[in-house]
């Protein structure tokens, strides 16, 4: 097997158990010859970060070793939900606001202003509001950026359409907790 495979293994002892492990000590690093019971589990690294096929299988043939390791690593990187879900090699985490996902759609609605953009029909700013559970986006042109005019067309724009929603977030911050206070005590 030893020649055929690159491999050159070795019965070892270890001292978490008595019985032996055949390990590969052909890169200089003993990498043991996992039972086929364990193997997906030590697939389950990939799940940290999930890269790419290429990726995963080196990182995990630089701890272990077993008959057809690439080939698995391809099959379950191939049926892994977080890959397929995200359609990119790598998994990229946005870096600005980290909330913690809702349970419910249009309960967390996330809203920014964008502006000033060149008029049109007297409107230099837009409201964008995305729902983030679902990820429907909304714009609404306004006229300017004053709490006002936003407060005005979140609820003509949004709350009219989908209701108030538990949660309002942006990152630009204070001015709309404001709005807000404001907007939610009217109802
Ligand atoms: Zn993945």
């Amino acid at each position: 097997m030893g020649s055929r495979t690159g491999l050159d293994l070795r019965l070892m002892y270890f001292t978490s158990s008595q019985k032996p492990l055949y390990c590969d000590v052909s890169t200089g690093i003993v990498r043991p010859c996992v039972t086929k019971s364990f193997r997906r589990q030590i697939f389950n690294i990939h799940n940290l970060s999930s890269p790419s096929v290429k990726a995963t299988q080196k990182l995990v043939a630089a701890i272990v070793v077993w008959k057809n390791i690439n080939k698995d690593c391809t099959l379950w990187c191939r049926s892994c939900i977080q890959c397929q879900r995200s359609k990119v090699i790598r998994h990229t985490m946005s870096g600005v606001g980290n909330f913690p996902l809702p349970s419910a759609r249009l309960s967390h609605v996330h809203i920014e202003v964008v502006g000033p953009l060149s008029p049109f029909r007297g409107m230099t700013y837009l409201l964008t509001c995305v729902d983030r559970f679902t990820g429907w986006p909304d714009a609404f042109p306004m006229p300017n950026q004053s709490a006002d005019t936003i407060e005005r067309a979140f609820l003509l724009g949004w709350i009219s359409r989908f209701g108030v929603p538990e949660k309002v977030t942006s990152d630009c911050g204070t001015n709309f907790q404001v709005i807000f206070f404001l907007l939610f005590q009217s109802f």
